[in-house]
């Protein structure tokens, strides 16, 4: 083998070729191309309002309040509010999300004009405009051509981004597929009436019928259930985006967290949603609390619904261990750990024995350590280190005379000092490799750059132990 190895390319040393070049990515390239509204301030705040949004969000559930005050709830309107809130909501999460916005199931005409219906009496829009925005948020999540970026705060992502007249337009995203849909057409034609309809008339209607609480029935099942089933849908926009962790991926803001899967009808595992939106499920496992995917699995099982797109587990399971893999790595990084082969001083025999008449120096597994801080901590007994001080003791440390524990290696290895010079071959024998580095987590290009082996030293140097 030669001795003289070509250098090898490495990064530039020059301070000024490894400045970053500028990201431009199709974001950054339309934030600087097009223009926003300016910032909204005191002075331009009421002309800066959406009346129409302010009214259905802020001045209906004052209505609700005193309306509520005002009428005696019976149980069987406070069950039939629970279900109409169930059952809009529901045309929100299953229909205007799982199924419209990102397509992740195939439902018969039935179950698109059930869901149609059922989410008009949302009120929070048609489908196509719904959708439209949830695909730019989607596709931009936490930069501004996000609609409801959660970078703008909570109350912003919550509900600021309704009541606010936009700064900018959502960034560009497809829903051709959706202009084609009959249901869709339909439901954006009707839209107004279907709202009357569906929001106020039928909770004010089947009460009435029911049991003659017509007045019940607008306030609990009409008024006050759309206050709920609109938090409760958007606190996926603001609450999925802030309260939680991120088992799939931390590149964006999206969490997960069972308190948002109460608040939203099984949305709430947003980070997992998020890495996988054309699944038709949220949660992926069984105990989870996600009744829109039982939902949509119910409709499959009676033949309404079909092709549930599930993204492969095997991938799945990479995100998630990719994630655990940065955990330990932190961990990892934040233990002391052995000085690498490469950072001693290569030590021959003779010096050893020299510098051990001096201080209580041992060697096991071609390391030299110093062990005068553990002498009288021995488990053993300190006269087992005095009579090897200046001696191998590698046999009589791997069962010779005791069979070590791995936190006994583990140990023994933070007290290095010195690499006797052809004393073994590193790398090879587990008996130099510590048990906790046997296996480590390594960057890619810490695998790939030439300093991360450990390799031996080639030159023989003769060193002071430090
Ligand atoms: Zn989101
Ligand atoms: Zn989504």
């Amino acid at each position: 083998m030669s001795s003289i190895s070509p250098r090898r390319a490495g990064p530039p040393t020059d301070a000024s070729s490894v400045a970053a070049p500028e990201v431009d990515n199709f974001v950054s390239h339309t934030l600087k191309t097009t223009k926003a509204l300016p910032p909204i301030t005191w002075s331009n705040f009421s002309k800066n309002l959406n009346w129409l949004n302010v009214f259905i969000l802020c001045v209906t559930p004052f209505i609700g309040m005193f309306g509520a005050y005002h009428t005696k709830l019976r149980w069987e309107t406070a069950l039939f509010s629970v279900f109409y809130y169930y059952f809009t909501g529901l045309g929100i999460t299953a229909g205007y999300h799982r199924l419209w916005a990102h397509r992740s199931y195939n439902a018969g005409k039935f179950l698109q004009y059930f869901l149609a219906i059922a989410g008009a009496g949302a009120v929070e829009g048609s489908i196509k405009w719904w959708s439209r925005g949830h695909r730019a948020h989607h596709r931009y999540t936490d930069t501004e051509l996000d609609p409801y970026n959660a970078g703008e705060g909570f109350w912003y992502s919550h509900i600021g981004w309704m009541l606010l007249k936009p700064r900018r337009k959502p960034g560009v995203a497809d829903v051709s597929d959706l202009s084609k849909n009959e249901v869709v057409r339909w439901q954006h034609k009707y839209y107004i009436s279907l709202i009357l309809l569906m929001s106020f008339a039928v909770p004010t209607i089947i009460p009435w019928l029911g049991w003659n609480d017509a007045k019940g029935g607008y306030v609990y099942a009409g008024i006050i259930r759309l206050l709920f089933v609109h938090h409760s849908t958007f606190c996926v926009n603001s609450l999925a985006h802030w309260l939680g962790d991120s088992p799939f991926d931390d590149k964006h803001s999206p969490r997960d967290h069972l308190i948002t899967a109460l608040c939203t009808i099984g949305e709430g595992y947003h980070n997992f949603h998020h890495q996988f939106p054309m699944d038709y499920r949220n949660a992926i496992k069984w105990y989870q609390y996600d009744p829109t995917k039982w939902f949509i699995w119910v409709c499959q099982k009676l033949g309404l619904a079909s092709h549930l797109k599930v993204f492969p587990d095997n991938e799945v399971r990479k995100g998630q261990l990719t994630m655990q893999l940065k955990r330990l790595r932190e961990t990892q990084e934040s233990l002391a750990w052995p000085s690498d082969s490469n950072d001693l001083p290569v030590i021959s025999w003779e010096s050893y024995i020299e510098q051990s008449a001096k201080r209580p120096l041992i060697l096991i597994s071609g390391f030299i350590h110093d062990v005068a801080s553990f002498i009288d901590e021995h488990p053993g007994g300190a006269h087992w280190i005095i009579k090897y001080i200046g001696k191998d003791a590698t046999t009589a440390f791997f069962g010779g005379v005791y069979d070590h524990s791995n936190a006994a290696h583990n140990l023994l290895a933070m007290k290095r000092v010195g690499v006797l010079h052809g004393g073994f071959q590193q790398g090879i024998d587990d008996k130099s490799i510590p048990p906790s580095q046997r296996l480590k987590i390594a960057r890619y290009a810490e695998l790939s750059s030439p300093g991360a082996s450990s390799a031996a030293h080639s030159d023989y140097e003769e060193g002071m132990l430090g």
